[in-house]
């Protein structure tokens, strides 16, 4: 007869944390401590044996303190990785129960425990973040079975208990030093640059665990109300988004149907319930169920599955905003913060304090996603697609965002340290002479000027557009706004956003270009259907005239916030003639809706086409006729010429521009637009780099706009280069060369003293 003794209730559960919290807090030798716990432990569970596990660095999982086995064993039972039940517990991620555990397959007998006449078992695992750091077992002689809501009660003991050794001074005390309890290491993580530069401070995270004192709930009833009340107001968020799309895409509502399936979904919200009706306080509660689906889940090799953890993990953060009323406190900063987080949503980063906050790392993210296009307008270098970033990661910890080399050092040694600060200096000294050159004008050596213009999207860039020496902005992402966005922004929000940023440029050029959405910008509020290559597909212009509203609307906005200034325009990824023909005739419709409405017309309206698609360039003699410009975009018109997707890290950086295929394209584009006086300029991320401009200034290209970190490089290239001398180099080059001939023209650049 297997027999079941029933749960601790909140009472029996307050008084055991408590005891354990007074245990671990009585300032004895750090094992008595543990060894208190454990029995206290097996006296409320009424277990004859109560076992702690704790791993150690190298993954192994060792016996720390015991109830009920032979004590001789402490620190001596060690389980390699997936070894025994507490290796299938580890590899589960989640609790066994199990009434004759001798006879379980996995069960692996250690004389030296005495634990052969044990049978019921039940253990679960001690979880930080997605991390199991150890494991809290029971046991009973008898065959018998623990009930779901033992199971739940041992769950809660040992998420408090991961909380109290893994976040108190415990974790550093003697004999836990080498147990890998929180990291301490030494670490270097790979990821992706998302935003240029350098820097070094101390670990804040955006999402810190939940206290320890806050893991409990004072009134469970309250705490139940509480939890319901964000659930439902989550609910309503996610409702009234789906129906926010005002109807400007008929696609798929996939994404966000998904989201609303899962902020309903019963088992999710069950879940959260129970555990507060455990005890545990609301957040504790959604920590714990993001602990657990992360440990799960996490471990996931199906794709399906792993999307599945970033939506749950996305409610998870949504609720907890909903439960801390937003979340919108933003924090105090300690000086050098390095913000660590999952992802960021459109407003978080601009939510900390800009001067204390020197850099971001990012567990996931692209480098398109809202936090990288946020920190880029911001100067605040950034890594992302860090794995398992934050289970590596403690509140304080020193870190090192090298975005540069695309890496993370987590608690780095003296010497990386040294290194890092070498470099910075080193920037620094650059930024200062860049900054003596602001207001000097862009003129080679031999007297040709060289506009240098800057790209943008943001309000945020406004600020540093005087500070950058750039004399306009020439490429305007719109789409950032929208990205940026929790819903469509309307008609007066583009308007008003287009108005400042004209207001801001005053006299200064501002090229607007519509809005290129699709392909790797995508909006959650916007969800177009999966395409199996979405550089390829339904994205930028071609999406614009298929659902002419939004781009009217755009351009609407555009003509309105002109109100009578000089206005440019340019449509992005033009693939055909006839595209830039309709493209441009929306325009002129919209310009005669304004004057019907009586509205003034722009002073005087450029419309121009992006160079992005290759299939233009042979046929520009048709093109360029009609249009008052032309911008090439180097980042997708090279992806397209060497077929390398832009944001595949594998291939991206395969094929040099700089080789004779790329840099010929790049002077047809030129001639023709010479010889039909159509000006152009390139508005890729290579105008910003200095060898690169050196090369399109030697080509014949006379405006470059680029990220505001490279006019200042770029200037000081231009301010020492002969066009001429340069011009005759780089021809002859591009006529050799097989492959890449980046060392030729470096060569070149050195003979005629380029500063880059
Ligand atoms: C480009 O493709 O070069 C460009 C400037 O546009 P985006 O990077 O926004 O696609
Ligand atoms: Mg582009």
């Amino acid at each position: 007869m297997l027999t079941q003794t029933p749960n601790l209730g909140i009472r029996g559960k307050r008084s055991l944390l408590r005891q354990i919290r007074e245990a671990l807090a009585s300032g004895g030798p750090a094992q008595a401590r543990l060894d208190i716990v454990v029995q206290i432990i097996a006296r409320s569970m009424v277990a004859e044996v109560c076992s702690l596990y704790l791993r150690r660095g190298n993954g192994d999982m060792e016996l720390f303190a015991t109830e009920g086995l032979d004590p001789g064993a402490v620190h001596l039972t060690r389980l390699k990785p997936g070894e025994g039940l507490v290796g299938e517990i580890i590899r589960l991620g989640r609790p066994l129960n199990l009434s004759d555990a001798p006879n379980h397959p996995a069960f692996s007998y250690r004389p030296e425990t005495g634990e052969d006449p044990f049978h019921a078992f039940m253990g679960v695992p001690l979880l930080r973040g997605g991390r199991v750091i150890g494991v809290l077992v029971v046991q009973n002689r008898t065959e018998r079975s623990y009930s779901e809501d033992e199971v739940e009660d041992l769950q809660i003991v040992a998420m408090v208990l991961a909380e109290m050794v893994a976040g108190g001074e415990l974790a550093t005390a003697g004999p836990l030093k080498g147990i890998d309890l929180v990291p301490q290491k030494p670490e270097r993580l790979k990821g992706a640059r998302f935003a240029d530069g350098l820097a070094l401070g101390v670990a804040v995270l955006h999402e810190p665990p939940v206290a320890p004192a806050q893991l409990l709930a004072e009134d469970v009833t309250a705490e139940d109300a509480r939890l319901k009340s964000a659930i439902t107001s989550l609910q309503a968020q996610i409702d009234s988004m789906l129906e926010g799309q005002h109807g400007l895409v008929e696609a798929s509502y996939e994404v966000l149907e998904t989201y609303r399936m899962f902020a309903h979904d019963r088992g999710w919200g069950r879940s959260l319930e129970d555990a507060v009706r455990n005890g545990l306080s609301a957040e504790a509660a959604v920590e714990r169920v993001r602990s657990e689906h992360r440990a799960r889940l996490g471990q996931a090799r199906d794709p399906y599955l792993r999307e599945r953890l970033h939506d749950f993990e996305d409610l998870a953060d949504r609720l907890l905003r909903h439960l801390t009323g937003n979340g919108a406190t933003a924090r105090d900063l300690p000086e050098n913060a390095i913000l660590i987080a999952r992802n960021l949503g459109p407003a978080d980063l601009l939510e900390y304090d800009r001067g204390r906050l020197k850099g971001l790392l990012l567990e996931e993210g692209s480098a398109t996603s809202h936090a990288a296009i946020v920190a880029r307008a911001l100067g605040i270098p950034c890594v992302g697609r860090l794995s398992g970033l934050r289970d590596r990661i403690s509140e304080n910890d020193p870190v090192i965002v090298d975005a540069e080399t695309g890496e993370a050092y987590l608690r780095p040694r003296p010497d990386v340290i040294k290194a890092l600060q070498a470099r910075m200096d080193v920037r620094q000294q650059r930024q200062a002479e860049f900054a003596k050159l602001i207001t000097t004008p862009g003129i080679t050596r031999d007297g040709t000027k060289i506009n240098l213009l800057m790209n943008a999207g943001l309000d945020v860039d406004l600020d540093i557009l005087g500070k950058t020496g750039a004399e306009g902005i020439g490429l305007f992402r719109t789409e950032f706004q929208f990205m940026v966005a929790e819903e469509m922004p309307r008609l007066d929000a583009q308007t008003a956003l287009y108005r400042r940023v004209m207001d801001a440029a005053g006299d200064m050029p501002v090229t607007f270009r519509t809005l290129d959405l699709g392909g790797d910008k995508v909006l959650p509020y916007m969800e177009a259907e999966r395409e199996d290559n979405p550089a390829l597909g339904w994205r930028a212009i071609r999406m614009g005239l298929d659902r002419p509203a939004l781009l009217r609307l755009q351009l609407r906005a555009l003509i309105s916030a002109a109100k009578g200034r000089p206005l440019k325009v340019m449509f992005p990824l033009v693939a055909s003639v006839d595209e830039f023909r309709s493209a441009r005739a929306l325009v002129d419709h919209e310009v005669a809706w304004a004057l019907r409405r009586g509205r003034p017309a722009p002073a005087r309206l450029d419309v121009g086409a992006m160079i992005e698609a290759p299939a233009l360039i042979w046929h520009l003699d048709a093109l360029l006729p009609m249009t008052d410009f032309v911008s090439v975009g180097t980042n997708d018109l090279m992806q397209y010429l060497f077929a390398a997707d832009r944001g595949n890290p594998r291939v991206s950086d395969r094929y040099d521009f700089l080789s004779p295929p790329a840099l010929r394209a790049l002077a047809a584009i030129q001639k023709a637009c010479v010889e039909t006086g159509t000006p152009v300029s390139v508005c890729g991320e290579m105008a910003g780099r200095p060898l690169e401009a050196f090369v399109l200034v030697a080509l014949g290209y006379e405006s470059l706009s680029m990220p505001p970190s490279g006019i200042g490089p770029v200037k000081q290239m231009v301010l020492s280069c002969d066009r001429e001398a340069a011009s005759r180099g780089v021809s002859t080059l591009i006529r050799s060369g097989a492959g890449s001939i980046r060392n030729e023209i470096e060569t070149l650049a050195r003979k005629l003293y380029l500063a880059i």
